[in-house]
């Protein structure tokens, strides 16, 4: 067994508000320069929707991430080992319209315009058919405000298998926020993508960097990560991410992200893992299986075995400690809450989610909220978020585990509200 120490977030979604400070926060702090104007590190995206940049989790369309070929792990846009004239070419990378195109707002704009009947308005994406969708001007959290049938949004993959007659009943009402950061993922894409080797995994922590001495700007990171959590900076040459907040954690503060959250819904924290399984699991689970096999990587941070290994590993005595508190421990593995973001994708993501419970309240006091699909859901009975939209985002479509995490947390807010509320 080789131990690892690895710094790990839990969002919960159902606190999220969508007021995006953590990625302003995190734009001021490390993506405000030239050539990063584009760059988000953090984003905070509207769901049901296509994200930042456009379909990013569509992985036919990008080829990033791993698959599995003949039972072994591959780079599904091929590895290092990749043909040197694709080097030259890589045709898997967003364009900036992908992203969207900054621009510097003149407020002077406001003062000149003068009285108008009706404000101006984009067109909504609710009078815009699927044929016509390419051409749509678009922009990061255009869903928002502009919400739209199922024909117009159901390009966001996450669509797949929800019953179409669900979605429509709930048309225009179910909504949530996903926010979104490089997850310094166990088995990292970005990192066995890159020819010139820029890309590591800091052993202590867990974060993976860019050495920018190292970086000859082919852009490798970019398509093979599948989050799209890589950006080119125009200016320098090379590629940038999410640093994880190294020169904050290492003083022993949380990244700002989690510091500036208004919603509180990031905890953060270490956790103990068996680095020599990572190629096995990554390799040998089936999709649906991922998310549970990952969980079982985590070690228990109470068992004297694993502390007596970690000591030995070289893990500092105050982190060991704080796994034995950690609420992202609790989150992921005791109460099995929390999830990791498209699982399917086998980089064994370190940013997991408490899926949006969002029901209706009376329901859950009166103990009959459905967890059976049985067809077209009465309003009055039914969650506002599909269960297959939840599972296709966290558990690579598998709708069981994600009734069995929801029914947990409606049973512990039942709970809670009763001691709280009625007690
Ligand atoms: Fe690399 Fe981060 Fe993408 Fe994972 S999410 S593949 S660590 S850039
Ligand atoms: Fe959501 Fe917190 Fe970011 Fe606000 S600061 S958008 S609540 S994650």
């Amino acid at each position: 067994m080789r131990v690892r120490a690895q710094m790990m977030m839990v969002m919960n979604l159902d606190k999220c508000i969508g007021c995006h400070t953590c990625s302003v926060v995190c734009k001021n702090t490390w993506t405000n320069r030239k050539g990063m104007e584009y760059a988000w590190f953090n984003n905070v995206e509207s769901k049901p929707g296509i994200g930042y940049p456009k379909e990013w989790e569509n992985q036919d369309k990008w080829k990033g991430g791993w698959t599995r070929i003949n039972g072994k792990l591959e780079l599904r846009a091929g590895g290092r080992g990749r043909k040197l004239a694709s080097i030259f070419h890589n045709p898997n990378l967003p364009t900036i319209d992908e992203y969207y195109e900054p621009y510097t707002y003149d407020y002077q704009n406001l003062v000149d315009s003068g009285y108008k009947e009706a404000t101006p308005t984009a067109r909504p994406v609710s009078m815009i058919t699927e044929e016509k969708m390419d051409k749509v001007e678009w922009g990061p959290n255009w869903e928002d405000d502009l919400g739209g049938p199922f024909e117009a949004r159901s390009k966001d993959k996450n669509f797949e298998g929800v019953d179409k007659a669900v979605y429509k009943e709930f048309e225009n009402t179910f909504h949530m926020y996903l926010p979104r950061a490089c997850n310094h993922c166990a088995n990292p894409a970005c990192v066995a993508s890159c020819p010139s080797g820029a890309l590591y995994k800091r052993d202590e922590d867990g974060i993976v960097l860019v050495d920018q001495e190292q970086c000859r700007g082919w852009r490798f990171c970019v398509s093979g990560c599948p989050y799209k959590k890589v950006y080119f900076n125009w200016a320098t040459g090379k590629s940038e991410k999410c640093i994880g907040c190294y020169p904050r954690v290492e003083s022993g503060m949380p990244p700002a992200c989690v510091e500036s959250c208004v919603g509180r819904i990031r905890s953060y924290g270490v956790v103990l893992y068996d680095a020599d399984r990572i190629e096995e699991v990554a390799a040998t689970a089936r999709e649906e299986d991922l998310y549970e096999a990952q969980r079982d990587l985590f070690l228990d941070p109470y068992d004297p075995e694993v502390q007596r290994a970690a000591a030995e590993a070289g893990i500092k005595h105050e982190w060991i400690e704080a796994a034995q508190h950690s609420p992202v421990y609790k989150m992921a593995v005791e109460w099995r809450v929390a999830f990791p973001l498209h699982p399917e994708f086998r980089t064994l993501p370190m940013i997991w989610y408490v899926p949006p419970l969002s029901p209706v309240q009376t329901q859950i006091d009166q103990g009959t909220l459905p967890t059976e699909d049985d067809g077209v859901i009465p309003r009055s009975e039914a969650m506002r978020t599909p269960v297959k939209y939840l599972a296709n985002l966290f558990t690579a479509g598998d709708e069981g585990a994600m009734k069995g995490a929801l029914d947990r947390m409606i049973a512990m807010r039942s709970y809670h509200r009763a001691l709280n509320v009625d007690g």
